[in-house]
């Protein structure tokens, strides 16, 4: 493990404090069955340190807490969706915004105005609402991420996000390039491990698609994770600003999807942003039919505020660099002790490789399922499956997608935990770890039809 005195500081002062319940074990265990085993169904009261997701947890800082004083709640024409998309502009460097709700929201306009039936849309792994969307409106979504990000064990490759150039000429060669709807290209890649993509590859991506006349779009969720591994793993940017990655980034798109509930650091809101315009007037058709006027798409004016504030802090070194290796810390910590993580760690959270943390079981066993709900009753730690469960069913068969990763992710929250909270996940799980072989697979009682993992409740086998 890296010297301790490596890992940056917080670089916040905590002025307003939450205090969480502590249970004891035995109401732990009452309260995983009554959620069926889905740690999605816990109350958060009952959650110590919860890990669920790094979506919408952040903690706003002070300015952007100042800054929902000053909504302008009007019908139309906020001023503060001025302030939204004057920042969207200069940080993302697109000229036209379209707000949603959140970064599905953006993935229902897109899909909606991008796809025909019978489209193809690749991406670099995929995301459970994207292709959700891309599905609904007619496509088939191709994973087009290198091999290496899926194997959680290819832990010299800094780029793990990245697209295989040949697997998109194949699908060209395959289908054609005006089946192509789009390229979506991810940063950074959630279901992979939080794994980012290079510049060079975005720029090779780029000219793959002007020579084939087909657009890239990109799910920008944790684009200013991304640009701080540009920073500090890519040859020639060590010396730009994370502003100034970010901006080349989003260069080399023709618009992009936002979960401002990611890197924009709020509580919820989204964007969908572009370059040409008449893609931008049919989103502003289509926006008030779901989301609401163009001018707040879902969001009230003090959050398009805070959401505006939030972006200009999210490109500040400090608070980048404390965000990522605070993950690395908790890697560290785990990889130590010889748990099997997803290596390299990734920005936005740590992956417990389930499949080879509990061997015992098989893929039908649902290990990621029921690895996280053994850590909530050992720890009190909330986290997520991702694996077979997320992953779904595929359309035609009928039958479990089965992916090669079967994880149990802990996202880490923004600005929210110290250090010493990661030292108590990181007991935790060793703890679990050291008593693995106890731990037992699970067999659905209930299985919805649409993005199962949400409501699904399980029983052991
Ligand atoms: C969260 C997320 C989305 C969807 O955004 P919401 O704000 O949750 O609707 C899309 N893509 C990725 C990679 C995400 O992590």
């Amino acid at each position: 493990m890296r010297d301790l005195s490596s890992y940056p500081a917080e670089p916040f002062r905590i002025k307003v404090v939450e205090v969480p319940k502590m249970l004891d074990r035995p109401e732990r265990e009452k309260a995983i069955v009554e959620a069926g085993y889905n740690t999605f169904l816990l109350n958060s009261e009952d959650c110590y340190i919860d890990l669920l997701t790094d979506s919408g947890t952040t903690a706003m800082s002070d300015q952007q807490w100042a800054g929902l004083m000053v909504g302008d709640e009007a019908y139309g024409g906020s001023k503060n969706w001025y302030h939204l998309k004057a920042a969207v502009q200069e940080y993302y460097g697109f000229e036209y915004v379209t707000p949603t709700h959140q970064g599905r929201g953006a993935e229902n306009l897109l899909s909606t105005l991008m796809i025909e039936e019978g489209q193809y849309v690749p991406m670099n792994m995929y995301f459970t609402t994207t292709r959700y969307h891309q599905e609904k409106n007619g496509a088939t979504f191709v994973d087009v991420i290198i091999d290496e990000g899926h194997d959680s064990t290819a832990k010299d490759v800094p780029f793990k996000g990245n697209i295989d150039i040949a697997k998109l000429e194949k699908l060209v060669a395959e289908v054609g390039a005006e089946k192509i709807a789009y390229i979506c290209l991810a940063v950074t890649v959630n279901l992979a491990g939080g794994q980012p993509v290079s510049m060079q590859n975005m720029k090779d991506v780029r000219a793959f698609a002007d020579k084939h006349g087909i657009k890239v779009f990109s799910d920008a969720t944790r684009c200013v994770e991304n640009a701080y591994f540009i920073k500090k793993r890519e040859k020639g940017y060590e010396n730009k600003t994370i502003k100034e990655i970010l901006k080349e980034t989003m260069s080399y798109f023709d618009g992009c999807t936002m979960s401002g509930k990611k890197d924009c650091l709020v509580n919820i809101g989204g964007f969908l942003a572009m370059n040409d315009e008449d893609l931008y007037n049919r989103s502003r058709e289509l926006v008030v039919v779901y989301e609401g006027m163009p001018s707040y798409g879902g969001m009230a004016g003090r959050d398009m505020e805070a959401m505006a504030i939030g972006i200009k802090e999210s490109v500040d070194y400090n608070y980048i660099e404390h965000r990522v290796e605070q993950v690395a810390y908790l890697a560290d910590r785990l990889l130590d002790a010889g748990v099997p993580i997803v290596e390299p760690a990734g920005g936005h959270a740590v992956f417990l490789d389930a499949k080879r943390f509990l061997p015992h079981l098989t893929q039908d066993d649902f290990p990621a399922q029921s690895l996280a709900a053994a850590l909530y009753v050992e720890g009190g730690v909330r986290a997520m499956e991702r694996g077979i469960i997320s992953a779904g069913r595929d359309k035609i068969t009928g039958d479990h997608h089965r992916p090669e990763l079967e994880l149990v992710r802990l996202t880490i929250p923004r600005r929210v935990y110290t250090y010493k909270h990661m030292d108590v996940i990181a007991d935790a799980v060793i703890r679990l770890y050291e008593k693995r072989d106890e731990i037992k697979g699970l067999e659905f009682v209930y299985e919805p039809p649409m993005l199962r993992f949400f409501n699904a409740r399980f029983k052991i086998k």
